[in-house]
Order: structure tokens, then sequence, then C-alpha cells
């Protein structure tokens, strides 16, 4: 067959975490979208949560389908059904975790004999899969899930180590050789930088490098106009392959598609809207910290106090079971009568794309996964960061120091597990600031205007549109060169 015609075959690998799967459906949609055609590989569990979705996409005559390997969770150790990162909850478990996720080679292999693919999409986190690929004759794509500014932030710091040279983890250093000043601490550096001894993540750290150099390219969930200096300083100085085809999460226009993203809400979809419809434009907060990050009770309290007395509206996202009768440690006596009518508490999973998308959402505190930071962006929202753990206070430095459209609520600790201590005055103050007063309104038209440029990346003619393009076509040649050196 004419290879120019054929249609490609590309097999999508993601991580086995929500903040991982949700925006590798969303990006191979986008493929599918132009036509090609996408196999996702994930366990029975991941699976089942975006059925749904791949349903419809399939009703929309795309060619999406999904193709299910057992997680082998007893072998290692793991609890039965212990298939997202998000249940590994203590170190042993996230060892184990990674310990089980290196055993799908084999069965991705037999996969890529079975079905011939083009081309292995697959995670940052999976960086023996280039291994697999090469074994295969075909090219892997990294599935980056952060950003070309963290993604440089992270080479700077292996290539120039600035936090050795500081005398204790709270003196600032600059990140050297970087297009703009940027200060951190060690306190606020992920612990493999911190700990002389080997876990799981420095070997990880090191393989995901090593693969990055020995890959076909990358493809991030990122636009150019975001971030030109750090897109290029990775392509031009750091002298790797990329292609920003973001933010991907647009590919969700209608509200049902917004709201069957990533796992069955926990609050009715209709309710929420229709609560969100009877407010004022720009009048409520959102405030959620992804599908990871976890508080104790004493913080959580200390969420609800400077809710409170900031006055404003808000939609507040907590990962706890609603606890029928019994009283809540977690919040203040006879809260949520007081906050009646003004504040609703989402208790497990919200419907985020819908709310942030609402015009009655004037602004969001977030955690700074890359996803919610990229979704605040694209819906043109001021924000209060609050990072916690992975590359989330890179992503903080972008958002109040680069963009400039977002206030720091001052968390200084990074943390594997249980995010960093915040008074209720401080939580109120930076509410305030986004949604109330002169600098909140030059912040929200700082970050509308993002938002605009999001929404032309995607469209026909602009960037992401364009890059994605390029890439489907150096596949293509790719693929014919391969042809013929098989023939
Ligand atoms: N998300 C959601 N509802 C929730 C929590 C999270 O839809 O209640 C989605 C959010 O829109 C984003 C993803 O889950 O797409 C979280 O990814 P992110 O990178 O922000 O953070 P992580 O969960 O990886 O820390």
């Amino acid at each position: 067959m004419d290879t120019e015609k054929r249609q490609l075959h590309l097999f999508f690998f993601p991580f086995l975490a929500s903040g991982h799967l949700i925006p590798a459906i969303d990006m191979a949609k986008q493929f599918a979208l132009r036509g090609l055609k996408i196999s996702i590989i994930t366990t029975p569990l991941n699976a089942s949560l975006f059925s749904k979705t791949i349903e419809k996409s399939k009703t929309m005559g795309l060619d999406m389908n999904v193709l299910v390997i057992e997680f082998p969770c007893v072998e290692v150790g793991l609890p039965i059904g212990c298939e997202s990162y998000q249940l590994a909850t203590s170190l042993d478990l996230r060892t184990k975790f990674f310990q089980a996720t290196a055993m799908l080679e084999q069965p991705l292999g037999k996969l890529i004999q079975e079905y011939a693919p083009d081309c292995l999409v697959a995670s940052t986190l999976f960086p023996w899969t280039t291994g697999v690929a090469k074994k295969f004759g075909i090219p892997r794509l990294i599935l980056h899930s952060i950003s070309f500014f963290s993604m440089c932030t992270f080479e700077c710091l292996r290539l120039y180590e600035p936090h050795k040279k500081v005398s204790s983890e709270t003196e600032p250093f600059i990140i050297p050789n970087f297009p703009d000043e940027i200060k951190m601490t060690r306190k606020q550096l992920p612990d493999f930088y911190t700990q002389n001894v080997q876990t799981y993540a420095t070997k990880m750290y090191e393989q995901v490098l090593e693969a990055e150099l020995t890959s076909f390219g990358a493809v991030f969930n990122s636009f150019y106009e975001l971030e030109p200096a750090y897109a290029n300083f990775y392509k031009k100085v750091l002298g790797r392959k990329a292609w920003q085809i973001g933010p991907v999460s647009l590919c969700n226009q209608d509200t049902e598609d917004k709201a069957q993203r990533g796992k069955e809400a926990s609050i009715d979809f209709h309710e929420c809207f229709e609560w969100l419809n009877s407010k004022k434009p720009d009048s409520v907060v959102y405030v959620c910290f992804g599908s990871m990050a976890n508080f104790n009770d004493s913080q959580l309290k200390e969420i609800a106090i400077g809710l409170e007395a900031s006055e404003q509206q808000f939609i507040w996202v907590v990962k706890k079971e609603k606890n029928d009768g019994g009283k809540e440690e977690w919040l203040p006596d006879g809260f949520e009568q007081r906050v009646k009518g003004k504040g609703l508490i989402i208790r497990g999973w919200a419907p985020q794309m819908m709310i942030l998308d609402h015009k009655a959402v004037g602004g969001f505190v977030t955690h700074c996964g890359w996803n919610s930071t990229l979704e605040g962006v694209s819906a043109g929202l001021p924000m209060v960061t609050w990072p916690v753990s992975a590359e989330q206070f890179f992503n903080e430095k972008f958002v109040t120091q680069i963009l400039r459209i977002g206030v720091a609520v001052g968390a200084q600790q990074w943390a594997r597990f249980v995010g960093d201590s915040i008074k209720s005055e401080a939580i109120e103050k930076a509410v305030i600031q986004i949604m109330v007063g002169a600098e909140a309104e030059e912040i929200r038209s700082r970050a509308r205007e993002l938002g605009k440029k999001a929404k032309k990346a995607v469209e026909e003619g602009g960037s992401s549109y364009s890059d994605l393009n390029s890439l489907i076509e150096e596949l293509r040649s790719h693929g014919i060169a391969g042809a013929a050196s098989k023939n």
C-alpha cells in the first residue's frame, strides 16, 4: 500500500494516574480527529474510567480503541486493584507500583508485535519504553505531562546544581543560565534533590533523562505563545526535539464531554451547573488541589476559615467521603449552614473543566499541577498558587513571575504526601487579592488575554494546530523511510 495514504496507527501508553491519563486521552483525540488510528494501552481499572469517552469518540467516527493489559499487583505485593498511582499512598507502595509498571514491558511488546503500530507515544515515567520501541523498529515519542519551563528547570538544576551551593535549605538560589531570573530554595525542590540515598524516584529521574536523549522526540501539552523562551531553550539550547500541541483539554467543547472528563463527578452535574448559573460573572472562586495532593484535617479547617473570612462565593473540592449525620472534624462548627447558598463543597471528584469554563467563576485556588494550571490559563482565570509536590513549585514560579496571573499563598515546603501548613489569614488575603480590587482586575485582564491565545493556538492555523500537522507529517515520512529500509 502507498505509505503516504496509509492510515497511521499510534499506540498511546499513558502513566497510570489521573493527571497523566486525562490529558493523554484528550491528546489521543486530537490525533484521531486528524484521521489517525489510536489504540490506548492501559489496565482494566483505568480503562473503565474513560470507556464512555471512547464510546462517544466512536460514535463521532473517530478510530479510537483501548487495549487492556493486566497490572501485576499481586506479583509485586500491591493490594489488588492498586492500579492507579493515587492509590499508592506510601513510599513502599510507590516503589512497588513502579516495579509493577516495569513488568508491563512484556505485554506491551506482545501488543506491538501483534498490531504493528507506527509509533509508541508513551509517558515520560515509562523510560524503558524507548528500548521496547527500538526493539520493534518504531519511534517512541515521550508523552510529557509537564511544561517546557519545568523541563528546562529540571535540566538546569541537574547541569549546574545551584541548590548544592547554598548553605541552608531556606537560602534562595538563582537557576543558572536561564531565560529569566527565577529564585528557589532547596525546601521547594523534590526530595530526590535533597536526599543522598538512591530511591525509586532518583533512579527513575536518571532513566527519564537518558530516555530524553535517545527517543524520537517529545510532545508537550503546552502552546508556543505561553512559554516561547522555554520552548526555544528546550529545543535550541538543550537540543531536544519537541512539539507543543496543547492545551489539549480544549478539544472538549460540549458540556457533556467536559463533565465526563476523568471520573464520574461526585456532584450531580446539573445541580452544579444550576448553582453556577445563579451567580454573577466572575463572582465565584474555585478551590481544588488535583487528584493527588492531601492535607490534614487542621489544614482543611484553616481553608474553611479563610474562605469564609474572604467573604467570596466558592466551590471547594475536598477529597473526603460524605459523612452522613456524623461530625466532620475538618469543618468548623456550623460552617455549611453559615455559607449556605454562598459556598458549595464537593466531596470527591469535581467536573473541573465545566466549572473553570463557567462565566460565574472568577478565580482558581490551585495546587499548580500542570493540567490544572493550563486549564486555568485556558479559562482565562487569575490563580492563587498553592504548590505541594512534583514540579508544582516550578509551576508556581511560572504563573506568578513569568505569566504574572497569580498570587502565591505562601507554601514553602515541598511534600511527597501531605501539603505545607498555611494559616487562614494567608488564604483569605490571597483569595481577596485575585477576586477584588484594582490589582485583581489587572491580573484578570492579563489572564483573559492568555486564555484567548490558548484558544487561538488550537484553532485551525494556530501554533499548536500547525505543530500537530508537522508532527504527523514527520511520523509519516519516518514511516516511509522505515518501510523502505525494511524492503
Ligand atoms: N480533576 C478533575 N476533578 C477533580 C480533580 C482533578 O476533573 O476533582 C482533573 C483536572 O481537571 C486535571 C487533572 O484532574 O485535568 C489533575 O491533573 P493535575 O496535573 O492538575 O494534578 P495532579 O492530579 O496530577 O496532581
